[in-house]
């Protein structure tokens, strides 16, 4: 009895297998040790691994006790057995009598008839099943919690082999395991353009090195120093936000120090170490458990809840290694693919552009910072897909398609040939773009179109030169404040805003003052909670409730502009009184530095955002208030229609090419050229050459746009008939129809005409 009871028990069993990872062994001799040891600790006459190939079969991979002909033999599909039912629902299972079970499926060549008594668990990682490990015994008996949980924990050191690749090419000829089975995603496409490389994980997963423990009570204690550093975190959290004392944000955080309160996550995890594992491990343990119990669960409410759960259990491990986010730049493939359930728009400024290829992220709408940064950098981007950092494995091939909305984690051959011809295919079509950058934007019947770009990051600047833009029809001034640190100080701003217009040289430039609040937070500032960000306190209307904001931004923008021409312009103007506002702060900015010898700009033009719909019934005192026009097409689209820009649920709901819409932006064209009122666009829909194609039509004559769009809307402006064009599209945008999108005629034209869209 002495014996066994040295022999014996989770401790003794992890420090066993600790000394077999060191040796240098052949993967099949690892495992086939690593059962040997598991069979004899846990006094099983039987110990088996299964390990999940691509094709949903499991395929056992070792055993003690069965027959040894049937490794890599014997094998069941997900689903089929109790192996299989213990991979399909990533549950233990433990029976004192297996046959007796309904989903027991007999196995001739492993001989296991004559074992009773069975516990298997799934190998786990991230929450997916990756194998199954079973012990069995002749006598009937009920296996004791603690026996259910050491052999789970074991499972984890088996999951890390798998992992690592170490098992691959034992499995049967021909076939392939699951962790290399090609992934085919579906998300939303945020940035368009594609990517060929590997995957980096933006927060990796703390790879735990080392799995066992020396001493537990040291564990313990380093769990508990790191519980109470990520309990501090979330408190600092709590009272960093300006949140009301109730309210959805608040809850959300509450919950979150709930969670990290949580007896039963903490007592899980001290059972894990208790069992032999070191803290990082037990965390990753009772992690991968949680999200193999909660991901089951079809209800939105619990999956939020995981992820929250999630959340917190990478914040406790990166406290315990005191990992920052991202690898360090040395560590980066040359073709990186960042992967991250969320991040920053800061953050992806940390990965050198040079490697940069591709972002997926869980989460992302198209207007979230990160996604207009990645924009601005030209980097494909796609978003909204569940899981795929638990799914993806750092180093893994991946390709990204920006346009499609697609992804492939480990694309077959074919796949990836298609994507490098496709590639390949966009680099001629970019450089024939190229080529006609200093050609004239002019249609085939000469009317002349200004193509104008969107600019907002210093990184931007060079796009002037190289995509041939006339000048920068938008200049998103938030967006330096978005990425920066801290609030920028003025001298801060004027210097910026002196290489931009260096930068632009004769190129005219309009910067639009803040437009921050709604979905532009700013990371260091204190922003409400409100209900309706979009409709609320932002832009304008911040900067005439703060006018110190707003002073110090003109007064940067003025003295950057000494003895150049300036063009400043408002966003989300409602009335016509407060554009009257801002103009009397920019006259008053004017007088002091006159007075204190600043020259002031050679020449002056202020303009208004078109975005809010009241102001296309004040049309006449807007143009009499201001030297020119340019519309919002994403804002003035989201209220026009009532439809949420970010919200990615409706985002292909309606066109902007409906009859509804553009009556409306032909009504501001007929309304700006009567009077000879300088008009852009610089929305979305500039940038696309079907829905440009439609603004010429309708009288717009200047319009801006992502710099990568300029050389395919001009290569449709050179092949344009306008005169051609209007007389189809007036008189059926005029025609009284119940369908209102006009996007097929357009396509149809555009098809006769070759013109490519
Ligand atoms: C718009 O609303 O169309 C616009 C150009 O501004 P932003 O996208 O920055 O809101
Ligand atoms: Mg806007």
């Amino acid at each position: 009895m002495s014996k066994i009871g040295a022999t014996t028990g989770p401790r003794v069993l992890l420090k066993r297998l600790r000394e077999v990872m060191a040796e240098s062994l052949g993967a099949q001799e690892r495992l086939d040790k690593i059962v040997r040891h598991i069979a004899a600790n846990m006094v099983a006459e039987v110990c088996s691994v299964y390990v999940l190939r691509a094709d949903s079969v499991l395929e056992l991979f070792a055993t003690q006790g069965l027959n040894p002909g049937s490794v890599h033999e014997a094998s069941l599909r997900v689903g089929q057995g109790l192996v299989g039912t213990i991979a399909a629902t990533a549950r233990p299972l433990n029976l004192d009598n297996a046959q007796s079970h309904p989903a027991f499926a007999y196995l001739p060549e492993t001989g296991e008839e004559i074992y009773h008594s069975f516990l298997g668990v799934p190998i786990l990682r991230s929450g997916r099943a990756l194998g199954v490990l079973v012990v069995q015994n002749q006598a009937r008996r009920h296996y004791r919690e603690d026996e259910v949980e050491a052999l789970e924990t074991t499972a984890m050191v088996i999951a890390e082999l798998i992992a690592a690749g170490e098992l691959e090419g034992l499995n049967k000829q021909g076939t392939k395991l699951d962790l290399s089975r090609p992934l085919q995603l579906s998300g939303t496409a945020l940035a368009e353009g594609l990517g060929l490389g590997y995957v980096v994980l933006h927060e990796p997963r703390v790879v735990v090195t080392n799995l066992f423990n020396e001493d537990a009570a040291a564990e313990v204690e380093r769990l508990h120093l790191a519980l109470g550093r990520l309990r501090i975190s979330i408190d600092d959290l709590l009272d960093r936000r300006e949140v009301a004392t109730d309210g959805e944000h608040r809850e959300v955080l509450e919950a979150y120090r709930m969670f990290a309160n949580d007896r039963g996550w903490v007592r899980r995890m001290e059972e894990a170490i208790a069992n032999g594992l070191t803290a990082e491990a037990a965390v990753e343990k009772v992690q991968s458990d949680n999200r193999a119990r909660m991901s089951r669960h079809a209800d939105p409410y619990l999956r939020e809840r995981l992820h929250d759960f999630d959340d917190l259990a990478f914040r406790l491990l990166r406290e315990l290694v005191g990992r920052p986010h991202g690898p360090m730049q040395e560590e980066l493939p040359r073709d990186c693919i960042v992967v991250a359930r969320n991040m920053g728009a800061a953050e992806l400024l940390d990965y050198s552009r040079e490697k940069l290829r591709g972002l997926v992220i869980e989460e992302g709408t198209p207007t979230s910072h990160v996604v207009i940064v990645a924009k601005a950098l030209g980097i494909p981007v796609v978003g909204q897909i569940g899981d795929v950092a638990g799914m993806a494995e750092s180093g893994n091939p991946i390709i990204v398609d920006g346009d499609e909305g697609m992804v492939f984690l480990r694309p077959p051959a074919d796949v990836e040939t298609a994507y490098v011809e496709k590639v390949r295919f966009r680099a001629s079509r970019q450089a024939q773009f190229a080529a006609l950058r200093d050609e004239p934007s002019v249609t085939r019947d000469g009317v002349s179109i200004e193509l104008h770009m969107n600019a907002g990051l210093a990184m931007d600047l060079a796009q002037l030169e190289l995509s041939g833009a006339a000048g920068i029809g938008l200049f998103r001034t938030e967006l330096q404040f978005m990425v920066a640190s801290h609030f920028p100080r003025l001298g801060e701003q004027e210097k910026f805003y002196r290489s931009v217009l260096k930068a632009a040289g004769d190129k005219p430039v309009t910067f639009r003052t803040l437009d921050i609040g709604g979905d532009k937070v700013l990371p260091y500032g204190r922003m409400l909670q409100e209900e309706n960000p979009a409709l609320g306190w932002r832009a304008i209307r911040l900067s005439i409730d703060r006018p110190g904001l707003m002073r110090g931004q003109i007064r940067a923008l003025l003295k950057a502009a000494s003895g150049v021409k300036l063009k400043v312009m408002l966003p989300m103007v409602t009335e016509i009184r407060e554009i009257r506002r801002i103009k009397l702060l920019i006259e008053r900015e004017m007088a002091f530095l006159s007075r204190f010898g600043h020259a002031l700009p050679s020449d002056y033009k202020l303009g208004c955002m078109i975005e809010v719909p009241s102001l296309l019934w004040q049309m006449d005192e807007l143009m009499d208030e201001v030297d020119f026009i340019s519309v919002g097409s994403n804002d003035l689209f989201q209220f026009i229609m009532a439809s949420d820009r970010g919200n990615a649920m409706i985002a292909n709901r309606f066109d902007p090419l409906s009859r509804s819409f553009l009556r409306v932006l032909k009504s501001i064209a007929d309304k700006a050229n009567s009077r000879n009122m300088p008009l852009t666009l610089c929305g979305e829909i500039a940038g696309k050459p079907l829905s440009a194609m439609a603004l010429f039509g309708i009288g717009f004559r200047s319009v801006s746009m992502a710099p990568s769009a300029i050389g395919p809307v001009k290569a449709a402006v050179r092949q344009l008939d306008l005169g051609k064009l209007s007389s189809i599209l007036l008189p059926e945008l005029a025609r009284p129809v119940s369908d209102g999108t006009i996007r097929e005629l357009l396509m149809r034209f555009a098809g006769e005409n070759g013109i490519q869209y």
